[in-house]
């Protein structure tokens, strides 16, 4: 849904161990004109230093409630939130907009139902298309704006996502340089990341997970998988076993 009102809430300083930013909250409406429905968004946006001078470091970070606040280790948000602050922090600028956007769009909730379904066997992508979500289904309007509304023209991005590449990039902003978000993997992260590489073709080193794992987990995946893909294929419910399928529906 279009972006239609979009206005900053509050700024405060926000001392963390590795530098004082400030910290922005904002608040959005999506609005759809010919459904008439509406949605409230909401972001956050650590910033530090001169954003203008030279291309400032950004990241657009997706909540994960187990990995940022739990340090959950089925994922690498957690590292990678704090990787982008720490870098932020020794660069003494940069922008680190903070999205509610969890599970890839899906909510806290579904996100955790979808894990139940990893315990059983399948991938974050085939988990997410059983319950009957998107693989993907976050939208970078919001944090595009926020860029926008702190004046930044040019910047060095932090991601291994290219949907948020893209966000960026076909926003005006001119993105100067991509950092990669590689943390350190563990053993219940390996196979998460490399999904996220190998279905939906992010930008992680595949070294990493290969050099961590052991027992040759990884050897499941096809060279070369497709592209990105936001909507659910239909082959790939088909993979899904009839039974699981039928116990979840
Ligand atoms: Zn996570």
């Amino acid at each position: 849904m279009p972006l239609i009102g979009f206005k900053r809430i509050a700024e405060v300083s926000l001392p963390t161990r590795w530098a004082t930013f400030r910290l922005l909250a904002f608040d959005a409406v999506h609005a759809d004109r010919r459904s008439k429905q509406k949605r409230l968004e909401t972001a956050l946006a650590l910033v530090l230093g001169d954003l203008h001078t030279t291309p400032p470091i950004a990241r657009i970070h997706s909540q994960c409630t187990t990995g940022d606040a739990f340090e959950s280790l089925r994922c690498d948000c957690h590292d990678q939130l704090h990787l982008a602050m720490r870098t932020i922090a020794d660069a003494g600028t940069g922008v680190l907009v903070y999205e509610y956007q969890e599970g890839r769009g899906i909510g806290l909730i579904e996100k955790l139902r979808a894990y139940e379904l990893q315990d059983r066997g399948l991938d974050t992508i085939e988990a997410n298309l059983l319950l009957g979500h998107e693989i993907d289904a976050r939208d970078y309007q919001l944090p595009v704006r926020i860029l926008r509304f702190l004046k930044i023209r040019s910047l060095r991005l932090m991601t291994n996502n290219p949907e948020k590449i893209h966000a960026v990039s076909s926003s005006g902003i001119t993105i100067v340089e991509r950092l990669s978000a590689d943390v350190p993997l563990g053993k219940h992260s390996a196979h998460y990341v490399a999904t996220k590489r190998v279905k939906l073709g992010h930008l992680s080193d595949p070294a990493l997970p290969l050099h961590v794992l052991s027992g040759g987990e990884l050897l499941q995946f096809p060279a070369h998988a497709s592209p990105s893909r936001r909507k659910a294929p239909a082959q790939a419910r088909a993979a899904v076993s009839d039974s699981l399928r039928q116990e979840i529906t």
